[in-house]
Parts: structure tokens; C-alpha cells; sequence
């Protein structure tokens, strides 16, 4: 499954030359050309597919179990204080490229990088209509 004219099915598959740090039949992860910090990386699926949510569930469940492993190399080999995953699913989120990607950040102490939101504050009432939607 791929799409000619996604630049990450070329990354992914070989195409265009990038700094991979791991390759398998299914993953291939690079890292950033614009990092958050040092060795900010990119999982990427070699299938074609635009977020999330067209992920099927065994490439999603790989996915995050190769999030571990290089994440655990990369905080080991960069000396990394923290770790962020980060994930976007449509422009509004913050999504610019529509073949799904997984971020692996390393973080430092220090940094000076932010990754996060302004936080709001529902009420008790808002919370419970929000709980009510999603879950009922
Ligand atoms: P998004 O905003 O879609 O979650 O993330 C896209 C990411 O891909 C950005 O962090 C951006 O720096 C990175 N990126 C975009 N084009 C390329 C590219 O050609 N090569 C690499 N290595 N990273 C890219
Ligand atoms: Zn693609």
C-alpha cells in the first residue's frame, strides 16, 4: 500500500535517503530534519497510511512496542533525561505530513523546548456532560 506522491512512502521505503536509525519488513525510523531536541525521531510504517485511525490494530500494537525498545536505546545512548511520544491526527492537531508517524523525543534537562497545552477549567458539570458523551 503506497501512495506516489507521500514523501514519507519514499523516506520509508528507501527512495529518499534519510538517517535511519532502525529498519525492519514493516518500520522504518529516522530521525527529524526539524528536532524538538537531540535525536527527536520518526517511526514510520512502510504501508501508506494517513493517521492514526486508518492504522490497523496489529501495525498500531507494533508500533508502540518499537516506541519502547528504541526509545529505551536512544534515552540509554543520548543520556537522555525524559522521553515525549508524540502523535498528530489532522492539521488542526498539528499534523503536516499524511502518512501516520509516530515522534519519539528525547528530553533534557534544560532544553528549553515545550511540549504541551494551555490547560482549561471545565467544571464538575462540563466534565460529567464530556464523560457522558464519550463514554455512554
Ligand atoms: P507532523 O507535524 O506531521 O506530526 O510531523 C511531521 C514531521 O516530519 C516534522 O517534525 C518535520 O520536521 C518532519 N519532516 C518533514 N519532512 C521531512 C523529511 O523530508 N525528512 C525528515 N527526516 N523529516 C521530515
Ligand atoms: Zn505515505
Amino acid at each position: 500500500m503506497r501512495d506516489d506522491n507521500c514523501i514519507f512512502c519514499k523516506i520509508a521505503n528507501g527512495e529518499i535517503p534519510s538517517k535511519t536509525i532502525y529498519e525492519d519488513e514493516e518500520f522504518r525510523a529516522i530521525l527529524d530534519l526539524g528536532p524538538a531536541a537531540k535525536g527527536h525521531a520518526l517511526i514510520l510504517p512502510k504501508d501508506h497510511y494517513a493517521n492514526l485511525f486508518e492504522l490497523p490494530d496489529e501495525t498500531a500494537a507494533s508500533v508502540m512496542k518499537l516506541a519502547k525498545t528504541l526509545g529505551a536505546r536512544m534515552k540509554e545512548k543520548l543520556k537522555a533525561d525524559g522521553f515525549n511520544l508524540v502523535q498528530n491526527n489532522g492539521e488542526c492537531a498539528g499534523q503536516t505530513v499524511f502518512h501516520f508517524h509516530l515522534h519519539l523525543i528525547p528530553r533534557y534537562t534544560d532544553d528549553g523546548q515545550k511540549i504541551g497545552w494551555k490547560p482549561g477549567a471545565p467544571s464538575q458539570d462540563e466534565l460529567e456532560e464530556i464523560r457522558r458523551q464519550i463514554a455512554d
